[in-house]
């Protein structure tokens, strides 16, 4: 039954009947059909969420459609309509039967992502709140004997209106005996009432004065403006250059939105590494509390739950929020944003596998308003949309007041392995991290009191941890990879299933007991530049430093106040930050991302490159970027280094033409995974067949692979790589086939369509 779901016919979203189709809560789709009581006929809409009657219990789930005949005969009666605001809107419900559709997910596991059942689940906290009872004059007060305090207490309150008790003494410097004495004598009311969570809470607003628009500025922001007030479907691609002022943009888009009555949609890749957007988003248009909300999955349930309400309810105007904040109930939605939109952060890594920046496109086409996709190194996926036609190009070249781009020079390291082995001997470079070059000019720019960037792909003290004696390299029980070593902690991780273990005592393979750390990371960079800089002040970014829930905002005020010279950090560092007392950018490490095995591993290094550089020179000082490399002439490393994006770009999309990559087709892969290798290979064998016979003439596929990271959390796999370009129907092909598929316990099968890891 569920395969009918995406049939066209079966809908009819428009019309109410007696008859309901429900899509149970469950992980995998079931659908049932129920008759409507006459007492709900009319309430009742697609979308709705309901409870409905199974076997003995009671269950919840979705109103799908209002099929014209029941699937069976003698349906059980539906039971009621949630109370609570859980309904669907019918847009976003067609959205998510897009998503479902398109990524082969079940529709139940995309609505469990919109709305997870925890979020329903919580309340809305209840406070006291306080209240001045009407009907009281100052001078009746008087009468009534109160001492001085209380008259002091009674009349704040009275200016300030109805207030929550906890806040108001606060506030007042008070104590809650003294509201309870004013209400013994008949001038306060005290109750409970329900309190929403306001995660942004109220920020100061920020300063009233608008910038003037630079001359692109105002051009970009002029063709969103006609576009939102237009109203119809039109996507835009900004590309502005590190620094060229695109938040401006955004901001001045969302609030012509808002001024034309409707509300706006803010995508950022990962909200904790963004404070800074957030934040101007709160202080522009958070003018009362619960108008500005936010949406990411480290929020509470609870407060998911408020923010869905105050979204829902019309009170929340602007959300901002990570991937899922694309499914956000906003109603008259006039504009979504989509910052970074290059950034993989916005692709799901679980079931639904959905890329949010695609929903996003897709969401207000089907809303038909604007979207405004924006990056200072646009994925290739958009550019060659914009290239196409079909996404309008808006390009910002300067940087605001004019400012150069950093100046970028390579550091070629391989000079230097050869040098530095001749003169000290292989085992003793001194601080082989940071060049003479890059420790040169850090010295100046320590001197001239400016701050640094120091960008090191990873964390941890060491990548490898090996056996002097025999060689044998530590990896983890779990995975097929070394374990890094974090000298915070004395421990042994693996960075990707999270495993850790203390540092060893002895070798497990030899009588040996001494290790060579192999590699770098943050830790031992901070470590170099402390022994090279001792009185600098140097601080670490990374989400092992950063882990605490506050940390960053922290340690960002901190170095935006010069408490710290030099920051030292992973691509945390590298994101959207603005400070402009940071001259010099080092690319400490930069060539593990060359290398990787995916087509996409030169544009990574390339935006990696150009977003770390971007953050050199924001202020009235011309900014240099040093990139230690052994791989000068990879077009990354050449491209970023006259900031050419639109060189690399065409070189870059040259090669995906030539060897079958996206944009110019798309992907589909298929991972098998399973404890036991053998079965894994076996099963992604047999079923690669049939998968293959299903697709012919809509996909072509390669070979049964292991994937790159053979086994990852105690799981063998095998994956196998389809290209196409008819991913609709191979997707629809395939979701009907892995509905069907028998249910093998020990051996999972994931598609990923449009995959972005391999
Ligand atoms: P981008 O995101 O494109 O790298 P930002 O949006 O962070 O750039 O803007 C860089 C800086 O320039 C910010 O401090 C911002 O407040 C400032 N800015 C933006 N637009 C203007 C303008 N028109 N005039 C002056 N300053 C501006
Ligand atoms: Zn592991």
């Amino acid at each position: 039954m569920a395969s009918q779901l995406f049939e066209g016919q079966e809908f009819r979203s428009d019309q109410r009947g007696s008859v309901a189709r429900v899509l149970l809560e469950r992980k995998r789709d079931c659908l049932l059909d129920y008759a409507v009581p006459e007492r709900l006929v009319k309430q009742i809409e697609v979308g709705a969420h309901v409870r409905v009657p199974l076997r003995r219990a009671e269950t919840t789930g979705w109103v799908i459609s209002f099929p014209a005949r029941p699937a069976v005969e003698g349906l059980r009666e539906l039971s009621a309509i949630s109370s609570e605001p859980f309904h669907l809107s019918a847009t976003l419900l067609h959205l998510a039967e897009w998503v479902a559709g398109y990524y082969c997910a079940p529709l139940a596991a995309t609505l469990a992502c919109i709305l997870p059942a925890p979020v329903r689940r919580a309340r809305t906290q209840e406070q006291l709140l306080v209240a001045c009872l009407p009907g009281w004059e100052e001078a009746a007060v008087d009468r009534l004997g109160c001492s001085p305090r209380e008259k002091r207490a009674w009349a704040r309150l009275r200016e300030l209106g109805p207030s929550w008790l906890t806040e108001l003494c606060a506030s007042t410097g008070t104590g809650p005996q003294i509201w309870k004495k004013l209400v013994e004598r008949g001038l306060v009311e005290l109750r409970k009432a329900q309190r929403a969570r306001h995660p942004l809470g109220s920020l100061p607003p920020g300063p009233g004065e608008l910038p003037v628009l630079t001359e692109d500025q105002a051009g970009a922001f002029e063709a969103v403006r006609t576009a939102i007030r237009q109203n119809g479907f039109s996507p835009f691609l900004l590309f502005g250059v590190t620094g060229s002022g695109k938040t401006e943009v955004y901001l001045r888009s969302v609030g012509e939105a808002l001024s034309q009555g409707r509300s706006a949609l803010v995508l950022v890749p990962e909200i904790a590494l963004t404070p800074q957007l957030v934040e101007q988003v709160q202080s522009r248009f958070g003018d009362r509390p619960g108008k500005v909300a936010l949406w990411h999955s480290r929020l509470s349930a609870g407060e998911r739950h408020d923010q869905w309400r105050d979204i829902v309810c019309g009170r929340a105007r602007v959300v901002v929020g990570a991937r899922s904040a694309v499914f956000a109930p906003l109603r008259g939605l006039g504009l979504i944003v989509v910052d970074e939109e290059h950034e993989s952060a916005y692709k799901q890594g679980e079931t639904p596998r959905y890329h949010a920046r695609d929903v996003a496109v897709m969401r207000a086409r089907r809303e038909g308003i604007p979207v405004l996709l924006g990056s200072a190194c646009p994925s290739l996926e958009s550019y060659a949309n914009a290239l196409a036609g079909k996404y309008r190009l808006l390009e910002l070249r300067v940087r605001v007041e004019d400012r150069p781009l950093p100046l970028v020079r390579i550091v070629d390291l391989r000079r230097r392995a050869k040098k530095s082995r001749a003169v000290v001997g292989a085992s003793s470079p001194e601080r082989p991290w940071l060049s003479p070059e890059l420790q040169e000019e850090l010295a100046k720019r320590l001197a001239l009191r400016e701050q640094a960037i120091l960008y090191v792909n990873r964390r941890g003290y060491a990548r490898v941890l090996q056996c002097s004696d025999c060689g044998a390299v530590k990896e983890c029980p779990h995975c097929s990879v070394a374990l890094t070593y974090h000298r915070a902690g004395e421990n042994l991780r693996c960075h990707f299933c999270g495993h850790s273990e203390p540092f060893p005592t002895a070798c497990s393979a030899c009588p040996g007991g001494r290790f060579d750390a192999l590699g770098t990371g943050t830790e031992r960079i901070v470590e170099s530049v402390e022994a090279a800089f001792p009185s600098a002040k140097v601080l670490r970014m990374d989400s092992d430093s950063m882990a605490k829930k506050g940390a960053l905002p922290d340690a960002l005020r901190a170095f935006a106040e010069r408490r710290f010279d030099i920051l030292v950090g992973t691509q945390m560092v590298a994101k959207g930050l603005h400070f402009p007392r940071v001259t010099l950018v080092g690319v400490v490490q930069i060539d593990g991302l060359l290398h990787m095995p995916d087509f996409r591993s030169a544009e990574r290094a390339f935006q990696q490159l150009l977003q770390v550089a971007g953050r050199s020179g924001r202020g009235e000082t011309r900014g240099v970027v040093y990139v230690q490399t052994r791989c000068p002439v990879h077009p990354a490393i050449q491209f970023a280094r006259h900031h050419d994006y639109r060189g690399f770009a065409e070189q870059d999309l040259d090669f995906r033409t030539s060897f079958g990559y996206p944009p110019a087709t798309r992907l589909l892969l298929l991972i098998w995974k399973s404890r036991s290798d053998e079965l894994c290979r076996r099963a992604a064998e047999s079923e690669a067949g049939e998968i293959r016979r299903r697709l012919d003439g809509l996909a072509e596929g390669g070979e049964i692979l292991p994937a790159p990271i053979l086994r990852l959390q105690g799981a063998f796999r095998y994956q196998l790589l389809l290209k196409t370009n008819r991913m609709v129907e191979a997707s629809r092909v395939l979701k009907r086939w892995t509905e069907t598929r028998t249910r093998r316990t020990e051996v999972d099968l994931v598609v990923d369509v449009d995959p972005v890891e391999f």
